[in-house]
């Protein structure tokens, strides 16, 4: 079990005129007139079709910069049937083997391939420089390398023997194929939710969001240029019930690896469900989904540090993380000194393309995303019980542009406060500061997310309270910081209740979900 003790990838600052930035702008300039044709990979196929859809940027959606091969649900069918050939020989490879494909694939991101990954995340998914650095090329790269470490950590769970007996556990691979149905926010998480069941063994048919696919594309270069076998991952771009229906009706599902929207994966599971006699095993169901994520501050608490956690926890890539704070809880006694930091914090964040390193915020994903951001803030500007203290205003001109904005609310329960928005909008309920515990309570009992959470004290004693109180309010509970930005292998990812099935991405947990141990006991 001799593997690379994996280090986390040191973050690029990009800082004006490093060698980093220059490529950067160069990749970034050259994908955008490249106008990339995007097949899907299925097998060792590059399959195109007839049904050729534009891609457009979200902060420019009015410029197509390639054009992506759309599928229907024979692609999926044709998936499945490569991921099946494929699987004998996968799942027969030596786990090091396994392993030196997605080392490799770290390394190669790590060095040449990461200005490219970067460059298409920018520029498909539109993130500023950083908030792509730390995803598309940071976190991705972790995953591999820590991925690698927890498999063989699970590989060395073993029983116990006795003179005369050898016990043994034999990790397999599931026995089928894993669907991963990858999200838009996160082009890591795009890449780990295939990569992370392949690494364990498995066969996979990936399904990205729309929006996603342009980076997609560059991911699964990736894979192939690490030696990834054909037929391993299997990328096919159709709709998402085409695709369920495909899928969830076929005898050798295994497995849903799932990064996502609540609704859908409620659907999914159902589906799941009415099919269960169809499959030869229980589907593994693995999924991380909505948040409704929480700030709150204790009356002790530092007020400038609380701004902050608000001001980047909130609006880093424009609020689209499942981890992105969306309420906060301010103390009456701060709240005036909190509320300058903040809009003078928000002041200095610079909006528009990615392609201008210093645009701290860009656009949000799409039309529909775009719209429902603005419809609830028309409602906030209309409702005498709010009021907007920053940001607020919207222009879909060129691209999908939505101020970071702060609604405060008198109602605790107001709308916003409550239902998960997915975009630059948080909203702040004010509380007497003598009434710290009553607040937890309604903290825990006015979503029904349990994804992240930050709690900001001073005293110890108050800290132990909020963590005790909100113990299952959120799967990743920040003391002191913001909710977001969780590390591969220092915060496991993962939150309970309507968040997901807490598998912990980024951890031994998640892998295990990938294997079925076989208990073999041998006499002699
Ligand atoms: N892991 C990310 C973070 O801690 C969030 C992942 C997500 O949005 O799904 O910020």
């Amino acid at each position: 079990f001799n593997v690379p003790l994996p280090v986390n990838e040191p973050v690029k600052s990009y800082a004006p005129g490093s060698k980093e930035r220059e490529e950067l702008k160069k990749t970034y300039h050259e994908l955008r007139e490249q106008q990339l044709d995007i097949p899907m990979y299925i097998g060792s196929e590059e399959v195109r079709t007839n049904n050729k859809q534009p891609f457009t940027p979200p902060h420019d959606h009015q410029r197509v910069i390639a054009h992506y091969h759309y599928g229907d649900a024979s692609h999926v069918e044709q998936a499945i049937d490569a991921a099946l050939a494929a699987r004998e020989q996968w799942a027969a490879m030596p786990w090091e083997s396994r392993a030196a494909i997605f080392l490799k694939a770290a390394d190669l991101l790590a060095g040449p391939f990461r200005a490219r990954m970067n460059a298409a995340t920018m520029l498909g998914q539109s993130k500023n420089a950083f908030q792509a650095e730390i995803d598309a090329a940071c976190e991705m790269i972790d995953f591999f390398r820590f991925n690698v470490k927890y498999m063989t950590e699970i590989y060395k769970m073993q029983p116990e023997s006795l003179p005369g007996m050898w016990n043994r556990l034999e990790h397999r691979p599931l026995e089928g194929f894993v669907f991963a149905l990858t999200p838009f926010n996160f082009t890591s998480i795009a890449a780990n939710l295939p990569a992370a069941p392949a690494l364990m063994g498995n066969v996979v048919v990936w399904k990205p969001a729309n929006t996603q696919i342009y980076s997609a594309k560059v991911i699964m270069e990736l894979f192939k240029a690490a030696g990834l076998p054909d037929g391993v991952i299997n990328l096919v771009y159709v709709d998402g019930p085409t695709a369920g229906d495909v899928v969830f009706k076929n005898r050798h599902f295994a497995g849903i690896h799932f990064t996502g929207s609540t609704g859908v994966f409620n659907h999914i599971w159902k589906t799941i469900g009415e099919h269960l006699n169809t499959y030869r095993n229980y589907p593994r169901i693995v999924g991380e989904t909505g948040g409704k994520d929480f700030i709150v501050a204790h009356k002790s608490a530092n007020a400038k540090e609380v701004a902050v956690a608000i001001s980047r926890g909130a609006f880093e890539y424009q609020g689209q993380k499942c981890s992105a704070a969306s309420r906060a809880y301010i103390p009456s006694n701060i709240w005036e000194e909190v509320k300058g930091y903040v809009v003078e914090d928000l002041k200095s964040f610079k909006m528009g393309d990615p392609e201008d390193f210093s645009n701290f915020v860009n656009a949000v994903i799409d039309e529909k995303s775009f719209d429902k951001l603005a419809r609830y803030i028309d409602a906030a500007k209309k409702d005498d019980s709010v009021e907007i203290i920053a940001g607020g205003n919207y222009d879909k001109s060129k691209g999908y542009f939505i101020e970071p904005t702060i609604i405060v609310a008198q109602d605790p329960q107001y709308v916003t406060m409550c239902e998960e928005l997915f975009g630059p909008v948080l909203t702040l309920h004010v509380y007497d500061a003598d009434k710290f515990e009553e607040t937890l309570e309604m903290v825990d009992e006015t979503s029904p997310y349990g994804l992240t959470g930050a709690i900001f004290s001073n005293d110890r004693y108050a800290i132990e309270v909020a963590t005790k109180k909100l113990s299952h309010a959120a799967g990743n509970f920040y003391i002191n910081d913001k909710p977001t930005g969780a590390v591969v292998g220092q915060q496991p990812f993962g939150g309970s209740r309507a968040s997901g099935t807490n598998d912990k991405a980024g951890s031994m947990l998640n892998l295990l979900r990938w294997t079925t141990a076989r208990t073999i006991k041998e006499t002699f």
